[in-house]
């Protein structure tokens, strides 16, 4: 059910700001049964510059030669990056096994130096949208061991329920792993899942797979950018809660 308020539009974002908690459930939408899919690299985190390239590196670690780090790959799967940075040496499945533990061991030193950080707003957008009845997971290039890392040291990992997200050590490409997350979710007849990413590829995957898709442009994309691959809607950021949540019930409850 799409509930929107009259109050809303003539009200300015400050006064929105100020309202009280009670005020504040009356005018979010029933968001009980969806489920956030979220991205995470440009979605929830941003990144502090990373000392070192940790894909490059966890391969090179398994050829023990050098490897060139590729060029940068918005939205690849982490077993889509490894796979193609074996190059010509056709890596087993104990390779990338090998190369998976690597990497998400210099993840974790990495989120020490380096740590992740939350996407301004996010924080209280998942506490406003967990209120309304949503549960959160991910839908994510990374594998779960980076997943949880990263959003560790983002300081956002209370709000995640992981063990029902997807994750990018199993698929090579994201059209795969959403496809994946569209049919294991559509034997759940409860749950109805909306994607949150910040690149074309999470919405051309949301296309394919049939699960709605909300971009934001926290990522290196611009609402401009993101709105030319249709999205079921777009916004900038996280500062208003209360609309991003009408956007949701607005595209999760058809
Ligand atoms: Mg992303």
């Amino acid at each position: 059910m799409v509930r929107t308020s009259a109050r809303r539009a003539t009200t300015s974002s400050r006064a929105v700001m100020v309202a009280s908690a009670s005020d504040y459930r009356d005018r979010v939408s029933d968001l009980a049964g969806v489920l956030v899919l979220w991205d995470i690299d440009g979605t929830l985190v941003t990144h502090a510059p990373s000392p070192r390239d940790r894909h490059a590196h966890a391969v090179g670690t398994v050829l023990g030669r050098e490897v060139a780090p590729l060029a940068a790959g918005v939205g690849k799967t982490d077993r889509q990056i490894m796979v193609e940075l074996f190059a010509d040496h056709l890596p087993s499945e104990a390779e990338i096994e090998q190369a998976f533990a690597m990497i998400d061991a210099l993840t974790e030193e990495d989120m020490v130096e380096a740590p992740s950080t939350a996407v301004s707003g996010v924080d209280a957008a998942l506490l406003a949208l967990t209120e309304a009845g949503a549960g959160h997971s991910v839908l994510t290039g990374n594998s779960p061991r980076r997943a949880e890392l990263k959003l560790q040291a983002a300081g956002l990992a209370e709000h995640i329920d992981f063990d029902s997200g997807f994750y990018g050590h199993i698929h090579s490409t994201r059209m795969e792993l959403v496809a994946d997350a569209a049919q294991r979710l559509s034997l759940q007849e409860a749950v109805r899942p909306v994607i949150i990413g910040d690149t074309p590829l999470d919405i051309l995957a949301g296309h394919a797979s049939g699960i709605p898709v909300i971009a934001v442009a926290t990522g290196i994309y611009s609402v401009d950018d993101l709105a030319e691959h249709t999205p079921h809607a777009v916004i900038d950021d996280y500062n208003d809660p209360v609309g991003l949540s009408t956007q949701i019930a607005r595209v999760a409850l058809r």
